[in-house]
């Protein structure tokens, strides 16, 4: 929501604040969830995932629509691939004669990716794990065809979205700061779900969120693992026997630790299932009901360099194409000879390498993953170059800025108003604005740095 309408819902009772969630997800239903995404969604379930040859034909077919469009309309590709017979680049191997994409080159020239005006875009704001903004216009068809895969995966494992309960752990914001009533949790009637935020789901408000689960008694939950491992714990510690029991529940957007699955399967008497999000647009990777993740090709394709840095095409990605995008992500791509036990013959990941998640840690709320530092910071992305949250001391969070031409006094303010909602106001904030964020070991620049623990 915009800010006006922000601050009109902020200050209206919880009753209306239903209502107005209610109204801004049947705005949001509308353009997920049109034609596009319907026809989608039946071609996805027409389509077998067990017949390795079509799918790899079908994989074909979008990778060059996408390339063609992407020359056709975005000026950067027209300048990438010059001097490229791209009519020779007919199946997947032959991508590889297509140059790399680096993060630095897309950040740089961002501007130049659009194939579309802004006003006729969904616009998606992101900081990425090296803590720079990018501004990705979406298509319409883009986000149905992302929300179809969604489902789609969701349908998979009996959960049918629109038409279950949903119980949905969220990091939009939706709590006003100024509450003091424990009611974490809003109605998105459009879409027969429950939003609860993620920013209160810690040990002290433990109980209130499962009371009001337990009374919602949801068919299926879905959002921040790290969220609803903070409610499994509290279930499991004090042997309460729900009286409900949800079908699925899907995780993602964190890291979902090992730890945290057996809690929240154990808790919830129902099995989780993964799902990766890490660049906008990007293939669409779940997990199987064998417990493998698998990306599905007919969202875009997947390479791997010798060191096993990931190298992503996306199918979803007509706004701001992204061909043969260097994600800085690390992962293992089983041999293409091993099929899953589940059947389907879609490719196989072993595992996102990489390291733990990255977390900073308030006095009185508990920890919170780089996802709430980069939504934070992803407000301010047309202003800042570069920035980096970190802490060294339990009860302060150091914030270093590289700020861009349009940046004002009155963002610091602001970015403080976002760390006092996410941290509380027992903490310290240090902003500082400087001329160069100095890099990490091996010269990596780092989103979150935790020196605490
Ligand atoms: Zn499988």
């Amino acid at each position: 929501m915009r800010e006006l309408p922000m601050k009109i819902y902020d200050n209206s009772p919880i009753y209306l604040q239903n209502l107005l969630t209610t109204i801004e997800g049947y705005r949001k239903t509308k353009s997920r969830y049109g034609h596009i995404y319907f026809e989608f969604l039946r071609a996805l379930g027409n389509r077998s995932d067990s017949d390795k040859a079509a799918g790899r034909t079908h994989q074909q077919e979008e990778m060059q629509k996408l390339i063609a469009y992407a020359v056709d309309r975005s000026p950067f590709y027209q300048e990438f691939y010059k001097g490229i017979d791209l009519e020779s680049i007919r199946t997947v191997e032959d991508l590889k004669k297509l140059p790399v994409l680096e993060m630095d080159m897309l950040q740089k020239n961002i501007a130049s990716f659009y194939t579309l005006p802004e006003s006729a875009a969904v616009v998606s704001y992101i900081l990425d794990h090296s803590g720079m903004p990018l501004k990705f216009l979406i298509t319409k068809e883009d986000m149905q065809r992302h929300m179809a895969f969604l489902d789609f995966f969701k349908n998979r494992h009996g959960a049918t979205n629109l038409e279950m309960k949903r119980a949905s752990f969220s990091s939009n914001r939706f709590i006003p700061k100024r509450q003091r009533k424990k009611v974490y949790w809003r109605d998105n009637h459009s879409a027969k779900q429950r939003l609860y935020s993620s920013y209160y789901c810690n040990e002290k408000n433990a109980g209130a969120y499962v009371e009001n689960l337990d009374t919602y008694k949801p068919d299926f939950i879905d959002g921040l693992p790290s969220a609803i491992c903070e409610l499994a714990k509290y279930i499991n510690q004090n042997k309460i026997i729900l009286s409900f029991q949800p079908i699925a529940i899907f995780t993602t957007e964190e890291k979902l630790t090992p730890e945290c699955r057996k809690e929240i399967e154990a808790a919830f008497d129902s099995p989780v299932h993964h799902h990766f999000a890490f660049t906008e647009g990007a293939p669409f990777i779940a997990e199987c009901a064998k417990g493998k993740m698998h990306y599905n090709p007919g969202s875009g394709i997947i390479e791997a360099t010798e060191d096993k840095e990931m190298i992503i095409t996306g199918f979803n990605t007509y706004g701001t194409p992204l061909i043969r995008y260097k994600t800085g992500e690390r992962i293992d791509l089983a041999i293409e000879e091993e099929r899953c036990a589940c059947g389907s013959a879609h490719p196989v990941l072993r595992q996102l390498q990489g390291r733990e998640e990255d977390f900073l840690q308030s006095q009185s709320r508990g920890k919170f993953t780089a996802l709430y530092m980069s939504m934070a910071g992803s407000s301010f992305s047309s202003a800042i170059r570069k920035i980096q949250f970190s802490q060294t001391e339990p009860d302060a969070i150091d914030v270093m800025i590289e700020a861009a031409e349009s940046y004002t006094a009155a963002m610091t303010e602001s970015i403080q108003e976002e760390l006092v909602y996410i941290f509380g106001e027992d903490m310290k904030y240090h902003i500082r604005i400087v001329e160069e964020i100095p890099p990490n070991k091996k010269n990596k620049f780092r989103l979150v740095i935790n020196n605490v623990n």
